[in-house]
């Protein structure tokens, strides 16, 4: 068996030792002669694994106990809808909600929260190619704004907030909401300046079909009445994220990652590997024009690095050359072009390395 170095953006690479362990226990789970598949989310096994992923990870995160963490499904672009729903009927309608607009997905959070709002688009790089993020003191925020919404790390562009942005009284201290899929629990984060925080787990947490919400008590319990049942977070919240059948299988697996990483040190330790792992790349392309990251440097991504080679051209060449190495999933998104390495928390260091001397390589024969 070979396992490569997978640098895909999502669904990506996940902690060995998890998966090993996933196996050991797939066609008995600690006993039960059952895999984790097969058992009913309501017996005390599933519950036993449902609430140690929950203390995990309101540990990991040091989420303060006035918010609720719901484990949901519909993913990321299932909350650019939910959020919303959840959020507006605090505010007289129709409700404005204030975007930072930083790349391909707060855009479409955008798209879709115009739906259910009035949108006001507070500040955007587009201009800029979303190559940097507006500065905080750039952006024209609402007077009463339902909330503010912000993608703390574009995935595809490959920007990320390296501070929290205070809101303040300019909005009434509208509550601060991020999409974190891309980027949660690669380093720390203060909950308590937030309102809400979601994210897909199939980037840094586990498999695809999982999707966490941490939500404050106060913005819990005003859904609109159009709201489907099974994402009004009252609901949800009330039920211990079992109003409906949970991801139990991936809910599992995002609890072996909690325990994994409470292993490698928590989500401190992580993020010092992160900023390690994230600086062997971006030093590279400093070092040279043979490849270029067209990222301001202060808001340069430390899970996604989109990277150009020089001569176009050598694309293809390049990304078999990769291959044979076992350095997959490289190519970069369609919107942008060029390459791509994803580098999440279950990204070993070696693979950044094997990653950096095989640039190396490539450049010193064909640069
Ligand atoms: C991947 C991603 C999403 C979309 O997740 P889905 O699970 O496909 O809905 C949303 N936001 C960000 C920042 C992402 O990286």
């Amino acid at each position: 068996m070979t396992r490569v170095y997978n640098f895909s953006a999502g669904p990506a690479v996940l902690p060995q030792d998890v998966l090993q362990q996933a196996a050991e226990e797939m066609l008995d789970w600690h006993g039960s002669g059952m895999s984790v598949m097969e058992m009913s989310h309501r017996g005390k096994e599933f519950i036993s694994i449902y609430e140690a992923a929950e203390r995990d990870f309101r540990e990991l995160l040091g989420v303060p106990a006035n918010y609720k963490i719901l484990f949901l499904q519909g993913g990321g672009i299932g909350e650019n809808a939910i959020v919303p729903l959840n959020l507006v009927a605090r505010k007289s309608q129709p409700a404005v909600v204030d975007f930072v607009n930083t790349g391909s997905w707060s855009s479409k959070s955008i798209k879709e929260a115009k739906k259910y709002c009035t949108v006001n688009v507070a500040a955007s790089s587009e201009a800029q190619k979303f190559t940097v993020i507006p500065p905080r003191d750039s952006w024209k925020l609402s007077k009463d704004a339902a909330y503010v919404h912000i993608c703390t790390n574009e995935t595809i562009d490959g920007v990320e907030f390296q501070y929290t942005p205070e809101i303040g009284a300019e909005t009434g201290n509208a509550p601060l909401v991020a999409d974190m899929s891309s980027h949660i629990l690669s380093r720390a984060v203060d909950v308590s300046k937030y309102g809400v925080i979601f994210g897909g787990a199939q980037k840094n947490i586990g498999p695809a079909g999982l999707t966490l919400v941490i939500a404050r008590d106060d913005l819990i319990g005003h859904a609109l009445s159009i709201c489907p049942s099974a994402f009004d977070w009252k609901l949800v919240a009330e039920n211990h994220s079992m109003y409906n059948t949970p991801p139990t299988y991936s809910i599992y697996i995002a609890g072996l990652v909690f325990q994994w990483l409470k292993k490698q040190g928590g989500v401190a330790a992580m993020e010092q590997r992160n900023i390690a792992k994230a600086a062997l790349l971006y030093d590279y392309f400093d070092s040279t024009d043979f490849y270029s990251n067209k990222i301001a440097k202060d808001c340069r991504s430390r899970m996604n690095v989109p990277f150009f080679l020089r001569d176009e051209s050598l694309n293809d060449i390049f990304l078999a050359g990769a291959k044979e190495r076992h350095l997959l999933q490289l190519k970069g998104h369609k919107s942008v072009g060029g390459m791509r390495a994803s580098i999440y928390n279950a990204m070993p260091v070696e693979g950044v390395q094997a990653l950096v001397d095989y640039l190396k390589e490539f450049e010193k024969k064909h640069g």
